[in-house]
């Protein structure tokens, strides 16, 4: 702790403090985590990750008002359990996406690194159907046109690199083309 420069953060550690302490301690930078509904959700992100020699990757326990953080040393077992992955993975600190092998890692964090924690979430069964409901913003057509276009998918070639690489290329095959002159104005969709 003497290490440390706390001036002005009080302990414990507020999760909005945790950016004036990467502005005093120009040496650190910080990820905090936290288990929620049997999810692990990153809830800060450091804009300082890969760039400062040491990296804490910090989980957030909370019980009403009281809260601790413990030190996670190894995001690969604390997200291989998500996963059907035997061996070690390498985490995107950003949104704990779990990848096999290093560079896709490297590949993928330019992009992943822009945005803020972010984590995947879907609508409870039930609430997960759109419908469309908007009948105003429809507009009168006298006729609907249906149309179609098939292809094969066929194999072109091969490489082997670090893995195997299959190309395929789309070969027109057929395309339908329905017209329905409508006896009502009907209304369709844009
Ligand atoms: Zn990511």
């Amino acid at each position: 702790m003497k290490e440390l420069d706390m001036t002005g953060i009080e302990t414990p550690v507020a999760l909005s403090s945790i950016p004036k302490f990467e502005s005093q301690n120009s040496s650190i930078s910080v990820n905090v985590t936290v288990y929620e509904g049997k999810e692990l959700i990153p809830i800060y992100t450091s804009k300082f990750c890969n760039q400062r020699p040491h990296h804490a990757n910090l989980m957030l326990l909370s019980k009403g008002d009281n809260f601790h953080y413990t030190l996670v040393t190894n995001l690969s077992r604390l997200v291989g359990g998500s996963t059907h992955h035997n061996g070690m993975t390498f985490v995107c600190p950003y949104c704990l996406h779990p990848f096999r092998y290093k560079h896709c890692l490297q590949n993928h964090l330019p992009e992943c690194s822009q945005h803020p924690a972010q984590t995947v979430t879907y609508q409870e069964e039930g609430k997960n159907i759109l419908k469309f409901d908007k009948i105003q913003r429809m507009f009168p057509v006298p006729f609907a046109l249906y149309a179609d276009f098939e292809s094969l998918h066929l194999p072109e070639n091969t490489y082997t690199v670090a893995f195997v690489v299959r190309v395929y290329q789309n070969f027109p095959s057929m395309i339908t083309k329905f017209t329905r002159i409508l006896e009502t104005v009907s209304y369709r969709n844009f």
